[in-house]
């Protein structure tokens, strides 16, 4: 690292001093459960995902939550740390960090009723709207027995190698649930006032730091903005981390928002560093650092956090699963080689809550270093592809890495792909990152890119592989009259801007079908302040005695441009296909709009008059009829494989590479094309 790039971020790179020990940067990698930590089996590999990202640079990486006893699981069988034996299995993952010179946290987690299990706990009986199963209220002394249960946690990790703890006191997990009144309504010493609901986390603390000792770091996590009713005020949240510090906190990271909450917080149309400002006036209040957290995804906006005295440190998870160098290329001056994290949760947090591995969209490498490995090559082959879309690109630059000799050749005039459409849907803006990486690692890795260049069978020859990602085209449904001039593609509207009326009927309901209501509908958020009020985010500052607690307001409706229909033929609920952690903001901004959304649609004609359709709420229902008087239908009724060229060369006796949309069209998505490329790359 030269003396002269640093400069660049001078307070991301500069060190932490804390006392006992030193951070070696203001990078730290946050929690985010991968799924490795969970069995015994794969603990190398949890090794190998955290061994990257301390040899990247990362100066503090958090685990994925683990329980301290078996009522805290998240899921059946997940990670707990409660025995010497459990303690000695993470000495290989605490040892990989180390080597790097890196430090690493291990996050106690207690799931309280987020627990997906029969046999929760919690506060109280209440149940979580999010979650099937009723907890069962802890006696006094069971929540005494947790609290000591986190310090023993604590004492195991110490044992195992780890530099530090953090205790999970955010996203609505069992610590908020003992912190509001929201969920706990006990009467006994662990409740009935502000204070005495304190008093658990307290606790927590207190035995961690007794049993731990002072030379070893204790990370509290706290919600700084609970985002549901009933929740903690901004001068409960203020008394609480006086109190923790007091009891021994050495780091506050920031928490936004239950995962009950209905106000996005982690999604890609949340403004980047939303939530620092908030993470700035806690630091005011206390002594010891604090870090921000979320949506925080480029070096320029973590320097800047730091710069306004903000935070100390800046926690990042999704960021460093998409790029482990990320600290290595900021100082490097290399920035503009980062893979930015886009905010998508398709391979990330989408998995994690399907009870998948976590990985990245656009690193499909990440948590599974030990299994796709991309080695320098020992044979350079000239390789030609065909088409930069995600899997084209994947492919060009993933093979270019390894040596081999690529030419990309591209039909239009741009890079980019489905990915250029995306960018353009406001609060997809991030899409725009992904195709600036591409095209930075397109002259890094030497590809030699042919834009406005049709590749045919004649132009291939000679090329040792061939890799055909030629992507997609819309599909036209067969629906009579779909040939009227008010029938457009989602292609058409998004990528070439053909002009749509007053009236719109949106056919086909799946992510680009949601992607081009919002399209019609909205601006991209002019500021911060322009998406709190949307989303009725308040700051908690301003609260007045007895107001909004918990950061909730009043939404401000959305102006909508036009009048929206969004159909589908299923008789399911619209949109109950998009992401686990994403539709719901997707489905709730459409709905504040004023979209019709109608399920159970026949089309039977389009003709001057608009769409013609029948229409039943259920499978057995009798169809009513229904005319939507649209002035512009737009088409998002899926896709077909754009596959000519590859037909040619088989045909001619060939055998290329077949990947991405051109390969399957059927639920065409980014991650499967990306993650084909990739393999296909270092298989090459
Ligand atoms: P999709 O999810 O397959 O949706 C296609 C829609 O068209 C469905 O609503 C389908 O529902 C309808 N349809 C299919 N065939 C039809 C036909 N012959 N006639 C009339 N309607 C028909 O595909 P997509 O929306 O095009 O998205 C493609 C992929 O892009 C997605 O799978 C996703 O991975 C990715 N994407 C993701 C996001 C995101 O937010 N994560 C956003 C955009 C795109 P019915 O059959 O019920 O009508
Ligand atoms: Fe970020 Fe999407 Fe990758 Fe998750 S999958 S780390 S959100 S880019």
């Amino acid at each position: 690292m030269s003396p002269h790039h640093s400069v660049q971020y001078p307070h991301l790179l500069s060190p932490l001093d804390l006392g006992h020990t030193t951070l070696r940067n203001r990078v730290v990698m946050g929690s985010i459960h991968s799924k490795l930590e969970d069995r015994a089996k794969d603990v190398p590999k949890w090794a190998a995902y955290f061994a990257e990202r301390a040899k990247g640079g990362v100066a503090l990486s958090i685990t994925g939550g683990i329980s301290p006893n078996r009522t805290g699981w998240l899921l059946p069988f997940g990670g707990t740390m409660n025995s010497t034996k459990i303690a000695d299995r993470h000495r290989v993952v605490t040892d990989a960090v180390h080597e790097h010179d890196g430090k690493i946290a291990m996050q106690i987690l207690h799931a309280g009723r987020y627990g997906y299990h029969p046999f929760v706990k919690s506060a109280s009986a209440k149940k979580s709207p999010i979650s099937p199963f009723k907890p069962r209220a802890m006696s006094t002394r069971e929540v005494d027995h947790t609290a000591t249960d986190f310090a023993k946690a604590a004492r195991l990790a110490r044992r195992a190698g780890y530099d530090g703890v953090e205790i999970m006191g955010s996203e609505g997990y069992f610590i908020n649930q003992m912190l509001t009144a929201r969920t706990n309504n006990r009467t006994d010493r662990w409740g009935g006032s502000a204070r005495k609901r304190m008093e658990f986390p307290r606790e927590v603390v207190r035995r961690t730091r007794e049993l731990v000792g002072d030379d070893f770091v204790i990370l509290y996590r706290m919600s700084l903005l609970d985002l549901v009713d009933n929740a903690q005020s901004w001068e409960e949240t203020v008394e609480l981390a006086h109190l923790l510090e007091e009891a021994g906190v050495s780091i506050f990271n920031t928490g936004i928002g239950w995962h009950e909450a209905r106000i996005p917080t982690i999604v890609t149309s949340v403004p980047r560093a939303a939530f620092a400002p908030l993470t700035g006036r806690l630091r005011a209040e206390v002594g010891v650092p604090v870090m921000a957290s979320n949506r925080i995804n480029t070096p320029e906006v973590a320097e800047q956090i730091l710069a306004d005295g903000q935070a100390d440190l800046i926690s990042m998870a999704r960021p460093l699963l998409a790029d482990p160098d990320f600290v290595t290329k900021a100082a490097e001056g290399r920035a503009d080689e980062i893979i930015t994290c886009i905010a998508c949760n398709q391979a990330c947090l989408d998995h994690t809550f399907k009870n998948q591995r976590a990985s990245c969209m656009l690193n499909p490498r990440a948590g599974f270093e030990t299994e796709l490995v991309l080695l320098p090559t020992k044979t350079v082959k000239r390789v030609a592809v065909v088409g930069a879309g995600p899997a084209g690109l994947a492919a060009a630059v993933e093979a270019a890495g390894r040596g081999h000799d690529v030419e990309l050749f591209e039909a239009s005039a741009q890079i980019g792909g489905q990915f250029r459409l995306a960018s353009q849907v406001p609060g997809k803006e991030e899409f725009k990152e992904t195709i600036r990486y591409y095209r930075r690692m397109i002259e890094v890795r030497g590809v030699t890119l042919h834009l406005n260049t049709r590749a045919t069978a004649e132009a291939l020859a000679g090329f040792d592989e061939v890799v055909i990602a030629t992507g997609v085209e819309p599909r036209v449904p067969s629906i009579p009259g779909v040939e009227h001039p008010k029938v457009v593609t989602y292609a058409q509207v998004i990528g070439e801007g053909v002009p749509v009326g007053e009236t719109v009927a949106v056919l086909g309901a799946g992510g680009i079908g949601f992607d081009v209501a919002e399209f019609l509908l909205h601006e991209p958020y002019e500021s911060l302040e322009h998406w709190m009020q949307r989303w009725g985010v308040v700051d908690p500052s301003l609260e007045v005695a007895g107001g909004a607690r918990g950061g909730l307001g009043v939404k401000a409706k959305a102006p909508a441009k036009r009048k929206v229909y969004l159909l589908q033929r299923k008789t399911s609920e619209l949109g109950k296909g998009l992401g686990k952690t994403t539709g719901w903001v997707h489905r709730q901004t459409l709905k504040d709009s004023g979209v019709e959304m109608i399920r159970g649609a026949s089309y039977e004609r389009i003709d001057d008059e608009g769409l013609h359709l029948t229409q039943r709420d259920h499978d057995d229902a009798e169809p009513v009829e229904m005319l939507i008087k649209a002035d512009t239908i737009v088409l998002c009724t899926g896709q077909e494989s754009v596959r000519g060229l590859a037909d040619d060369l088989i045909e001619a006796g060939l055998t290329p590479h077949v990947i991405g949309g051109a390969d399957v069209a059927a639920e065409l998505d980014a991650k499967r094309a990306i993650k084909q490329a990739t393999e296909l790359a270092a298989r090459l």
